[in-house]
């Protein structure tokens, strides 16, 4: 079937589901976590009968009488898990890794996989590839968990919604980047989002904004925080009344600069490619709001055990309750999670966390002014499917990039990655490529995937 029917019968639905979501942001806690449950249980009935690799894991567990406190009994999984296991993992049998890989390196544009599926890879924190896949409805459910609090913010706002919704959107352009294809999915008349891919040279990005004067700037905290230089500089002259920050994390100077340069407030976003939205700010209190009703977030410590509110975790274990097709039970990140204990101002019981912790990824700069965006390389290596994990690291006049896994066909990365370079304006670029069978990893188990040369 034709991508924009299938998309247009995806649209269709969302009124319905949208007003579902708002309502959803205004529950009391006892009904998230009564949601939580129901949908727990079900997600454990169906890994039970259609996974095959839940299903021994699962051996002894009930999912009628199952509760949230129960999970302890569930052993975690982890990415290596799933990508070893994936045809088994997956609850719909006609998914397999082989199919959505093949679909993924045939990405231009948003598709649907056997019109129905959407597939997406990602790199990860630790640079280690991952294939994740949404059924139809966890795919616009993940839209409404993203959406419903801007939806929200602009009907209680009356000087935002007297004003055209105009987004200014600085993602990858990258179909096989969850941001960018849920972006191309649900693209509909309300609201005009203009991509500027994050991988564009700045100027372009400066230009473009200045055109359309958005009413919305949403963008990864690393391209935030190079426009939010050139507004100070006097190059970009917008005056969103909101800024969005997703995709990376967004530390407190960063947050900081960007308030200031746009005077306006910034609500974070925390969406993984495995589970879609896991928080999202309502820019009136602290952090991020979970998505209590969406996904089970477990704040955890190096040896697994729960860390109380207040507490970084060094990981969390994530239970993703909104999409059977494929279940991840108690699946691993590396992100750095603290649950706060306080109500926020907006009044919705979702519980709020601190802003996600982790490294920010900078840009690379180079002699004669150009500027890199790490998405230029994540936006070639993220095709391959033998990759593993990668880390780039910046010379003099290019790049090393270590790769862990395979490449099909190397000099034809080296030459996608030195046109990348040039076309920003690195001049001569010197791109090498070396396949290793692993990379040095920090005291805190994590690869540096973007290493800047020093000074
Ligand atoms: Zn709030």
């Amino acid at each position: 079937m034709e991508h924009e029917e299938l998309r247009q019968r995806h649209l269709a639905r969302l009124p319905d589901l949208m007003r579902d979501h708002l309502d959803r942001l205004r529950w009391p806690a006892e009904r998230l976590r009564l949601e939580r449950r129901d949908r727990l249980r079900d997600l454990l009935r169906v890994a039970k009968t259609s996974s095959s690799w839940h299903r021994e894991r699962l051996h002894g567990i009930d999912p009628d009488g199952f509760e949230e406190r129960d999970l302890e009994a569930i052993p975690p999984m982890t990415k290596d898990d799933l990508m070893a296991n994936w045809d088994a993992v997956v609850s719909d049998p006609r998914l397999t890794l082989d199919l959505a890989e093949r679909h993924i390196a045939g990405l231009t544009s948003d598709a649907y996989l056997l019109d129905e599926f959407h597939a997406v890879a990602s790199g990860g924190s630790t640079g280690r590839r991952g294939v994740f896949v949404f059924g139809w409805e966890a795919w616009a459910v993940a839209y409404a968990g993203f959406m419903r609090p801007a939806l929200w913010d602009r009907m209680v706002t009356p000087e935002l919604a007297e004003r055209p919704n105009t987004v200014g959107l600085i993602a990858a352009d990258n179909a096989a980047h969850m941001t960018s294809s849920l972006a191309q999915t649900f693209a509909n008349p309300a609201t005009r989002v203009e991509r500027f891919p994050v991988t564009q040279r700045l100027e372009r990005i400066v230009a473009g904004l200045n055109d359309l004067q958005p009413l919305v700037l949403f963008g990864y905290p690393s391209a935030l925080v190079m426009l939010a230089v050139e507004a100070r500089a006097g190059h970009l002259r917008i005056a969103p009344e909101r800024v969005i920050a997703s995709s990376e994390p967004l530390l407190p100077h960063v947050r900081a600069a960007v308030e200031q340069a746009f005077g306006a407030p910034v609500a974070n976003m925390y969406g993984t490619s495995e589970a879609g939205p896991m928080a999202v700010g309502c820019w009136r209190g602290p952090g991020m709001h979970l998505c209590d009703d969406l996904v089970i977030v477990e704040p955890v410590d190096r040896a697994g055990r729960p860390v109380p509110a207040g507490t970084p975790s060094d990981k969390v274990y994530v239970t993703a309750v909104s999409n059977p097709t494929l279940p991840l039970l108690r699946f691993e990140l590396s992100d750095q999670v603290t649950l706060l204990d306080q109500r926020c101002p907006c009044g919705s019981e979702h519980r709020l966390i601190a802003d996600v912790a982790g490294r920010h990824e900078d840009a690379f700069g180079y002699p004669g002014g150009a500027v890199v965006h790490p998405h230029v390389f994540a936006s070639v290596l993220v095709r391959e499917p033998a990759v593993v994990e990668y880390q780039v690291r910046q010379t003099p006049a290019g790049a090393e990039v270590l790769v862990v896994g395979g490449l099909a066909d190397p000099a034809r990365t080296r030459r996608a990655l030195a046109g990348e370079l040039a076309r920003l304006g690195v001049r001569s670029p010197d791109v090498r490529v070396h396949q290793v069978d692993q990379l040095r990893r920090q005291a805190t188990g994590k690869v540096r995937r973007y290493v800047p040369l020093a000074g």
